[in-house]
C-alpha cells in the first residue's frame, strides 16, 4: 500500500461500541480441510471475541463453487468442534444469502455507485489490470452479447484504518485497485460484497483474520460506506508461512490439522500468536487448553509479521 498525497479518511471504531454486544467470527471458504494457517485464524478470532466478553460466530463462505471441494465445509465444522471451537449462533452459509447480496447490489446500482461493465481481463491488462473507466470496445458488433460484471465506482482518496495488530493502514483504492467487482461476469457473487453484507447481517463488531486479507479491508470499508453499514474494528493476524516463506493455503498441499489429536496443533497455533503456551501444559483436552489460553491471552503479544515457521509438526 504505497505512499500517496490524496485526501485521507480514517476510521478506527471501538471493537465494542457502546450498547452493542461484541461479536467476532471465523469465515472459512470450503476449499479443503483446515490447516495450521486456518487454525491460527480460528483460534485468534475466538480468543479476541472471548477476551472481549463477546460471541464468536461461524460463516461458511461457499459462494465460489469452482474453487470448492465437496464435503469440505462439513469437515471444517467437525474439525473446529474437535478443537473446542463451537459457535454461539447457527452457522451462516453464504450460498443461502443470494437475496441479501442482490438487494445490496440493487441499492448500489440505483444510487449509481455501481455499474455494469463489459471490460475483459485482456482489455484491462494494458492498464495494469486496474479498472478506472470502461475500456471495452463496447461499440463493436457483438459486444452487447458479452457477459457483464458489476463493479463499484471508486472515487479518488485514501482509505485509512487502525488495525489492532498491524497499526495504521492506508490505501489509495482508486489508484491501487480501481473500480472493483461486486458480481462477476460468470454470475457468481464477489467475496468483497458478500463479506460486507454478511459481517453487517451477523452484527460483527470486530473482524479478526489473516493478514492476507489486509489489502481487501479498504475496499470493504468503501462498500460499508456506500451501503450505509457500520465499519467493524479490524485485527489482522500474522500469516503462517512455510520454511520457504510462502503462505500456506488450503489449496496447497499443506498438511491438514488432525481433529483426532488437536492439542499439538492448538499449541502450535497459540505459539504462532505469541501466546504463553505453558498455560496449556497438562490440559486433558482442547476445550480445557483453550480456556487456559484465554485466561492468559494477551493481544499485545501477537506479532504483526509472518516469519517463516517450522511447519513439520502441525499436528
Ligand atoms: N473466506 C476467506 C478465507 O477463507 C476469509 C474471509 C474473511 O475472513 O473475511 O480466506
Amino acid at each position: 500500500m504505497a505512499e500517496t498525497h490524496a485526501p485521507v479518511t480514517t476510521v478506527s471504531p471501538s471493537p465494542s461500541p457502546a450498547g452493542t454486544r461484541h461479536r467476532g467470527r471465523f469465515a472459512p471458504s470450503p476449499t479443503g480441510p483446515l490447516h495450521l494457517g486456518s487454525l491460527v485464524a480460528a483460534v485468534g478470532s475466538w480468543l479476541f471475541a472471548r477476551h472481549r466478553g463477546g460471541d464468536w460466530l461461524l460463516r461458511i463462505e461457499d459462494i465460489d463453487p469452482p474453487r470448492e471441494q465437496a464435503g469440505a465445509a462439513r469437515q471444517q465444522l467437525a474439525t473446529l468442534a474437535a478443537f473446542g471451537l463451537v459457535p454461539d449462533a447457527p452457522v451462516l452459509w453464504q450460498s443461502s444469502r443470494g437475496d441479501a447480496y442482490a438487494a445490496a447490489l440493487e441499492c448500489l446500482l440505483a444510487s449509481d455507485r455501481a455499474f455494469t461493465c463489459a471490460c475483459s481481463r485482456s482489455e484491462l491488462a494494458a492498464y495494469g489490470g486496474i479498472h478506472r473507466s470502461c475500456v471495452a470496445a463496447s461499440a463493436a458488433p457483438g459486444c452487447d452479447e458479452r457477459p457483464l460484471a458489476i463493479r463499484l465506482r471508486v472515487d479518488a482518496g485514501v482509505v485509512g484504518f487502525v488495525d489492532a495488530i498491524q497499526g495504521r493502514v492506508e490505501q489509495d483504492v482508486a489508484r491501487e485497485v480501481g473500480d472493483f467487482v461486486l458480481r462477476r461476469a460468470d454470475g457468481w457473487w464477489a467475496y468483497q460484497l458478500a463479506v460486507v453484507v454478511d459481517d453487517a447481517a451477523q452484527g460483527i463488531t470486530e473482524v479478526v483474520r489473516g493478514a492476507d486479507l489486509l489489502a481487501s479491508t479498504p475496499r470493504q470499508i468503501l462498500l460499508q460506506r456506500a451501503l450505509g453499514l457500520p465499519t467493524p474494528a479490524y485485527a489482522h493476524l500474522p500469516l503462517v508461512l512455510d520454511a520457504q516463506g510462502r503462505k500456506l493455503s488450503k489449496t496447497d498441499a499443506a498438511r491438514p490439522v488432525d481433529p483426532g489429536d488437536p492439542l499439538p496443533a492448538l499449541r502450535h497455533a497459540l505459539a504462532w500468536l505469541g501466546q504463553d503456551v505453558r498455560a496449556t501444559t497438562g490440559a486433558a483436552n482442547a476445550q480445557t487448553a483453550l480456556q487456559r489460553a484465554l485466561a492468559v491471552f494477551d493481544p499485545g503479544r501477537i506479532p504483526s509479521g509472518g516469519a517463516p515457521a517450522a511447519v513439520g509438526d502441525n499436528g
